[in-house]
């Protein structure tokens, strides 16, 4: 039986917002891209708006492109690779399914254990510059050319305008420049003067899964009142420390627990109504829980002690 599949589905902005009949997932969420040139941020943007979170993408995901435009095309792929934080499974883009998980696999066993030293700029698809080494794609690439491009500082590359073959490519140039946990995904350069960072795009969209269910949490979390019993711990906490400190029968200098020091200590220090002995805490602690610490006594019966008769001597409870 297979999984349940979760459908993220990345649409033009010119393109009908209704994912086509033919999506057969357990849910649907639909990325709609802006109008105008794209960037890191407006790609985000774009994903927020489409109500996905990580607890959403525990299971298989398919990745529609429904577009004509090859540029929105590898800003979906790069968007989804960044929230996903992995390969999806399966590409759809126009009519072609691309199982893009297992052609990254069967790449990245030939090039990602390779050590990467520091290239030239590469271009591909672009006219030739002086300031890089350009590659052409209409002739398949021997070795050495593949290695060009892995080990170049950076990848500029002309995707061509069919949609279906410029994420083939992606995918080729991703696996060959991988080197985890970067991606190190090329820079779409169209020539138009757009650029166009993937890897600014998959950085901001994997920044934007780490947030994405917290506003849900906050929303789940119901107002609970709090107890009678806990508003009198509370009450006990927030009596002064320095008060318990003379009853426990130390000055505010001094750490009540000095038999179990083990080493020098610093002077106990006092701010914000919280003491802090170096030896014994980790972190500043409240009145209760210096009491409950020093006494054994357990919260309800320090709360007792620290509320009750102010003259009872510590010795009368231990
Ligand atoms: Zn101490």
């Amino acid at each position: 039986m297979s999984k349940p599949a979760v459908a993220l589905v990345v649409v033009s902005h010119d393109h009908p917002l209704s994912p086509p009949p033919a999506i057969e997932a357990a849910a649907t969420f639909v990325v709609a891209l802006p109008e105008g040139a794209l960037t890191p941020e407006s790609a985000r943007q774009s994903l927020s708006a489409s109500g996905i979170t990580a607890s959403d993408c525990r299971t298989d995901v398919h990745l529609h492109l429904h577009t004509t435009d090859a540029t929105e095309a590898v800003v979906g792929y790069a968007l989804a690779l960044g929230f996903l934080r992995r390969v999806p499974e399966r590409v759809i883009v126009g009519t072609q399914s691309l199982p893009v998980a297992s052609m990254n696999r069967t790449l990245r066993t030939t090039f990602a254990p390779l050590p990467i030293s520091a290239g030239p700029v590469v271009g591909i698809g672009l006219p030739a510059a002086a300031d890089r080494v350009t590659l052409d794609v209409s002739q398949p690439w021997d070795h050495d050319q593949f290695l060009s491009v892995r080990n170049a500082a950076e990848v500029r590359w002309c995707p061509p305008v069919d949609p279906a073959t410029a994420l083939t490519q992606l995918v080729v140039l991703s696996a060959t420049r991988a080197a985890p946990p970067k991606e190190r995904l090329p820079i779409v350069d169209t020539g138009t003067g757009d650029a166009v960072w993937l890897d600014a795009v998959r950085k901001q969209c994997s920044q934007w899964r780490s947030v994405s269910g917290q506003e849900d949490r906050s929303t789940l979390v119901r107002r609970v009142d709090p107890s009678p019993r806990a508003l009198r711990l509370q009450q006990a906490a927030d009596t002064p420390v320095a008060a318990a400190l003379h009853r426990l029968g130390v000055t505010d200098l001094e750490c009540p627990r000095r038999s179990r020091h083990n080493r020098p200590a610093d002077p106990f220090t006092l701010a914000d109504n919280r003491g802090e002995c170096s030896v014994c805490d980790p972190y500043p602690i409240d009145t209760l829980r210096l009491v409950m610490d020093t006494t054994g006594m357990v919260a309800d019966d320090a709360a007792d002690w620290i509320l009750g008769d102010q003259t009872t001597p510590l010795a009368s409870v231990c």
